[in-house]
This record gives C-alpha cells, structure tokens and sequence, in this order.
C-alpha cells in the first residue's frame, strides 16, 4: 500500500486536502483497506468515534478532506470550554461530568497539555431560569459552585466590571480545552492503535439495495467498509439535503482574540474565568493568545468549503464596546487574531446521532449545536456503541433523533 505524508498528498491536485502543519506529520494515504468502520471527518465527533472503535477491537478507517480541527472545522479553533453547567439539561451535565474525567486521563496518554483549569462565571440581570436551573443541578450532582452578587464579583475580579448583571453562578472546575491541539492528538492516538488515515472528500457512492457499497474519493478512489459514520459537522446538509436541509443551520460566527495589556496578568488564564451572558461568552488569555470574544448572534448561512473567514469590522466594534465595559482594563486593545467559523445546530441543539432511514449500515453522527466538543471522549465512545449494536437506550435514541 502507497504511504505518502499529508505535507505531499496536499500538493496532489486529485488530493482536494488542504493541511496544517500538526497534521502533516500524521501518515495521511489516499486509500485503505476495506475496513469494519469507515468515519468520515476527524473533527470532535468522528476522531474520538474512530479512536473508540479502535479500542474496541475494529478495523476503522478514518477519512478527512482536509484534516482534523482544521480551520474550516467547527471543532478548529484554540479553545473550547468544558463546563457542567447546562441550564436544565442535566443529560449534558452528567455527560460533562463523566467526560471531564475521560479528558484528564486521555491528556495523560497522549502527553499533551490539552487543558487549563479556569472556571466559568454565568452573569445576567438576575437570578433567571437558565441560572437556576443550572443551580440546581449543581446542587443535585455535588458539583462546586457559588451564587455570586455584584459585589461579590468585583471583589473576587476586580478587573471585571459586572455594571448591569447583578448576579452570577461561579463553577470553578470549568476548564478550557486546546480544541485543534485536541483533535490531532485523538487522530495521532488513533493512527498508533491502528486505525488507517486517509485524506480526501469522501461522498456516498452506490447504494446496493438498503446498504451502501462504498464510498467515492473526489479525484479518484474509494473507500469501503461495512458501515459507515458520517460525522461531517457542519457538511452533513451538503452530503445528505433530503435528509437535512433546513434542518441542520450552519450560522456563521466570528471570534476575536484581543490583546493585554503589556506585564498584566489579570486576563489570563486562570486569573479570569471563562464569562458568559446574553450577548457575549468569552475565555481568559490561554498561551498568551489574547482574552476570546464572542458574539452569541448572527444568522448567516455560512459555506464551510468556500466562505473567506474575514470578520466584519461592525461586529468587531460592538464586541470592542462590550469588552470595554465588561472589562475596563482591556479598553483600547487591539485585536491580535480573528476566527471565522460555523455552528451546525439543530432545532432543539441536541445532538444527532441516527441511522440513515434510507441505509442500514450508515449513520449520520453531528448536530454539536455550539456544545458538542467537551463531550468528545464520551460522545464518540456512545457512536461507537451504537455502530457496533452494542447500546440500547431509547430515552437518549429519541433525545439524538432529528425531529421533524
Ligand atoms: C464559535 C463556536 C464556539 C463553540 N464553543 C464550544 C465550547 O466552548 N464548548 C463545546 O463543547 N463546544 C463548542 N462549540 C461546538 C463544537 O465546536 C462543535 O459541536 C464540534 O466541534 C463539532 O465537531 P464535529 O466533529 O461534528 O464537526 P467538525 O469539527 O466540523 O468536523 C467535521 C469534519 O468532517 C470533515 N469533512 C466534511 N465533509 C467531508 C467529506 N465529504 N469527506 C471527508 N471529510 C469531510 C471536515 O474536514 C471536518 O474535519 C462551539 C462551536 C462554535 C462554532
């Protein structure tokens, strides 16, 4: 069998891969034997759904058109937050709990610092529904946390300035995972253990009855196994619009890393907690990139194949008058790097993890709805389950079910 590097085949015309520079030294091929699984995407559903069935004892083939956490993937920028707190979606809450665990001995294997202990402080107006409701299962599963006042904030971070939120819930075991870092180290594991990499874009090809036959490689080539997992983030509309049009969204969205202030510490990691309310989430400095804002709004429809990812300089200033007001200390800093980037949501942002209703041996694995990466370890292990027979749990079938 032909094995080339990444770094080659992303000069390769019939390749269509683009590549990042972790990813290059993964030992990328144009094909593969035919395999128990095929997953196709190495993004935060597919790369831990890959490494899992791995562990499992099949034989997997992992294939991606451009590679994994890249910069068209949902699952590609620096950071995601892992928090418990979920409103009062306590099936999350107790995946989190479980998938914390999962992530600080998966960090151990691959030797990679790929968390940071940070925190998380929810703020609005008052002690709403979402924050009680948040309260509440922290209080049921014993998990830290803190119902804070305005006053409390200011003195427990007095480089934040709470104005109009008078009230805040503190968890402190949040922590922020080094995404892109994340998805090459799940890749890189599971090429170790086996599992056969391909690079290229991957469509269904022929059908053979219920089932499908193979899968066709643009450019040439294909790919066959006796299932398939499609876990193509925001894509899974383009490869499958009977199913999905209309009802996975990819809303574009933008993030922007700001500058400290030079010698001042307080924006950092873990000297400010990841913050979230109504019109902006952002993350303390992690790796000197600079404090993460983002807008929650926006609605345009993004392409994740052909979209320039360029901010837009009237949303660059309302996240520059929030930080100013939010922050005081980060007033006038400039914006250091940009993100631009897509949800792939569903109309209840729960996941979707389903069958084909068309073919038996395919299943559409996606819907991370702005949530989806801290549950990694834990999702791609349930994937796994499901492909193989091996779980049955009609309560979280029905919840991961496209509704109509
Ligand atoms: C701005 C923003 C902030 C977020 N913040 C958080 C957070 O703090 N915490 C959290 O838990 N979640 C967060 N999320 C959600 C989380 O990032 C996503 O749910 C998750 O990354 C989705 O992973 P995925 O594997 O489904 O998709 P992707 O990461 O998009 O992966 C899909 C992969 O499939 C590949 N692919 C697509 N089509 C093909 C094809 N035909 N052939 C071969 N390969 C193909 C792509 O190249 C890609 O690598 C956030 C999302 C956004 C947009």
């Amino acid at each position: 069998m032909e094995r080339r590097t990444f770094l080659k085949l992303a000069g390769a015309a019939a390749a269509g891969a683009s590549v990042n520079a972790v990813a290059a030294t993964l030992p990328w091929q144009r094909t593969a034997r035919p395999a128990d699984v095929v997953v196709i995407g190495a993004g935060a559903f597919g790369g831990w759904t890959a490494l899992h069935l791995r562990e499992m004892g099949h034989s997997v083939t992992l294939v991606d058109a451009y590679g994994p956490g890249n910069a068209r993937a949902t699952s590609g920028d620096e950071t995601r937050q892992i928090r418990v707190g979920y409103g009062d979606r306590e099936v999350y809450s107790r995946w989190v709990m479980r998938g914390m665990e999962l992530w600080r001995e998966r960090e151990r294997e691959f030797g990679r610092t790929l968390l940071s202990n940070a925190g998380r402080l929810q703020l609005a107006t008052e002690f709403n529904a979402g924050l009680r409701a948040s309260r509440d299962v922290f209080s049921r599963l014993k998990v830290d946390h803190e119902v804070m006042t305005a006053a409390d904030m200011r003195r427990r971070w007095p480089q934040l300035e709470p104005g109009e939120m008078s009230a805040g819930l503190y968890e402190p075991g949040a922590m922020i995972v080094r995404a892109h870092q994340a998805c090459v180290a799940v890749a890189e594991a599971a090429s170790r253990k086996g599992v056969q990499l391909v690079a290229g874009r991957a469509q269904p090809g022929r059908p053979t009855g219920t089932a499908l036959a193979q899968l066709a490689l643009q450019g040439g080539g294909s790919l066959s196994g006796a299932s398939y997992v499609f876990a193509c983030g925001p894509w899974l509309p383009r490869l499958f619009p009977d199913l999905l049009d209309g009802k996975l969204l990819t809303p574009r969205r933008e993030v922007y890393y700001f500058g400290t202030p030079a010698g001042d510490d307080r924006f950092n990691c873990p000297n400010l907690p990841v913050f979230s309310e109504a019109s902006h989430y952002g993350f303390p400095s992690v790796d000197g990139k600079g404090v993460k804002v983002c807008p929650t709004r926006g609605d345009a429809d993004a392409d994740p194949d052909n979209d320039e990812r360029i901010v837009t300089p009237h949303q660059v200033a309302r996240s520059r008058e929030y930080l100013a007001r939010r922050f005081p200390g980060l007033k006038g800093q400039p914006v250091v790097e940009t993100r631009v980037c897509q949800l792939e949501n569903t109309a209840d942002e729960h996941f979707l993890i389903q069958r084909h209703p068309g073919w038996s041996n395919v299943w559409i694995a996606g819907g991370g709805s702005g949530h989806g990466f801290k549950h990694g370890p834990v999702v791609g292990e349930y994937i796994a389950e499901r492909v193989l027979g091996r779980r049955s749990d009609p309560e979280l079938e029905a919840l991961f079910r496209l509704k109509a």
